[in-house]
């Protein structure tokens, strides 16, 4: 496997969409670099008394919006190009489906799994002081989310942290605004968790509604009866597949860090994921086949694949055996450049990253908007609007002499919960991003791929925003 520099892969597709636009060269530098780079060190005292050092690192790839957004990773791979890349990532991710924000990116080198949760608390507030100190964390400035092994539990002490050396500040009702990704009991918001996998399968869903573009693959309109194969069963991996089969298409692989399981008759995400709770592994589930090393599932035959762990997966010593038509980035950067070379040559369609797992930002945004407005979206008018819906069913059932049956007038008077607002404005972001990148991808033979489409818009509007600066003339 290549040993590329992850952030030099993210520049050379920034390379590759600057050549198809006019800002001056000054200006797409300002644009590629990023432009805060923090890299702390701090002691940790363990449970059992020894001490360790913990490298850890915020990264602000751009302040052509404030605030910056980003998670946190805790990864023992974790290093500074890797955090580099993801922050610059981030810019672009924001810039495409339209969320106010410049990107940013944290990690921890440490494996979370093998601290205790007192020892994690412990490094999660060091590190939570070490931004505050050097002004990296806040609602305007620099607003963290979770990523790989961080979650809403790690969110929350990284909230009440702030919040504590806040105090005294005239904002400090802000302070939950701080960090997406809490609890719904500590400020949160309804349907955060699911965001990204349910932002995957709303992009796979629309690709796969555009005839014309499955035509080329040799497949049919609409995600019914495809078959999909999915690396990683967190938060993106679990809520993709599971809602990929709820839309009717057809779960045959699985992957997870065990190893990897398959069944051309299909998996049930739910019941593998029981099996998995009971016996601490996705392997020796029913009929399906084991694959020790998990990896080797990439390569089997389906219509969609979806790589939602980790970087680099697939790579230019496997991308050649790589048989899946739609290759839907679920984890951030899972195809190397070199990979995605081959994959283009092999007709392969890959829906890049930097779209495809945007939700979870998408529904940070709301999150953050809610933090800010003080109030969860829906609480003003949900019962107005019922009451609302309510007289117009029985305006209408009194001019037509018919009643409604109770289902349907359910579903008419239903006044929207925030949940429901916070679904439906992300299905509404992921549709019209798809749109505006492939419009972009069709307009121009010479642009080889739906990712160096969404590098040009993400750019196009960097660049715009820049200028309105009036830093560039
Ligand atoms: N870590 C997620 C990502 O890579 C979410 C970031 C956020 O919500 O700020 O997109």
């Amino acid at each position: 496997m290549e040993n590329n520099s992850f952030f030099g892969d993210v520049c050379k597709y920034f390379d590759k969409a600057s050549g198809f636009l006019k800002y001056p060269a000054g200006l797409l530098e300002q644009i590629k670099i990023c432009n805060s780079v923090y890299h702390v060190q701090f002691p940790l005292r363990k449970d059992n008394d020894t001490y360790e050092v913990v490298n850890a690192w915020r990264v602000e790839h751009s302040h052509h919006m404030l605030p910056v957004k980003g998670g946190i990773r805790y990864s023992s791979m974790v290093n500074e190009d890797e955090v580099m890349a993801l922050a610059a990532l981030m810019t672009y991710k924001c810039a495409v489906v339209n969320v106010p924000f410049g990107g940013a990116k944290g990690g921890i080198k440490i494996d979370p799994w093998k601290y205790k949760s007192s020892e994690l608390e412990r490094i999660t507030r060091r590190y939570a002081v070490e931004l505050i100190k050097k002004n990296f964390i806040g609602p305007g400035v620099d607003v963290p989310a979770p990523d790989y092994g961080t979650g809403p539990r790690e969110m929350s002490w990284i909230a009440d942290t702030f919040a504590t050396f806040n105090s005294y500040n005239t904002s400090q009702t802000d302070s939950f605004a701080c960090v997406t990704g809490k609890p719904i009991a500590m400020h949160g918001i309804g349907g955060r968790k699911e965001a990204t996998g349910r932002g995957v399968f709303f992009a796979v869903r629309e690709a796969c509604r555009v005839e014309e573009d499955m035509k080329k693959l040799g497949l049919t309109k609409g995600l019914e009866g495809k078959s999909v194969i999915v690396q990683g069963l967190g938060n993106v991996g679990y809520f993709a597949a599971s809602l990929m089969q709820e839309g009717g298409a057809k779960i045959i692989g699985l992957i997870e860090r065990e190893g990897g399981i398959y069944d051309a008759n299909g998996l049930d995400v739910n019941e593998v994921v029981k099996h998995r709770k009971e016996t601490g592994s996705i392997l020796g589930f029913k009929k399906a086949t084991d694959y020790k090393n998990g990896a080797d599932v990439l390569e089997l035959e389906c219509d969609i694949l979806i790589p939602a762990a980790l970087e680099k997966q697939i790579h230019n010593g496997n991308a050649n055996k790589i048989k899946a038509k739609i290759i839907g980035e679920g984890a951030n950067g899972p195809v190397t450049a070199e990979a995605e070379e081959i994959l283009l040559k092999k007709n392969i369609l890959i829906l890049a990253d930097m779209y495809t797992n945007a939700g979870g930002v998408t529904v940070s945004y709301f999150e953050w908007l809610k933090n800010l407005s003080h109030v969860a979206f829906g609480r003003m008018e949900k019962r107005y609007d019922e009451f609302s819906h309510g007289n117009f069913v029985n305006i209408i059932e009194s001019m037509t002499k018919q009643s409604m049956s109770a289902s349907q007038k359910d579903m008419v008077i239903k006044g929207a919960s925030e949940v429901d607002l916070v679904n439906s404005g992300l299905e509404d972001t992921m549709i019209t991003a798809y749109h505006q990148i492939r419009e972009k991808w069709m307009s121009n033979k010479k642009i080889d791929s739906f990712r160096t489409a969404a590098f040009i818009c993400a750019v196009e509007k960097i660049g715009e925003s820049y200028m309105n600066l009036g830093i560039f003339p």
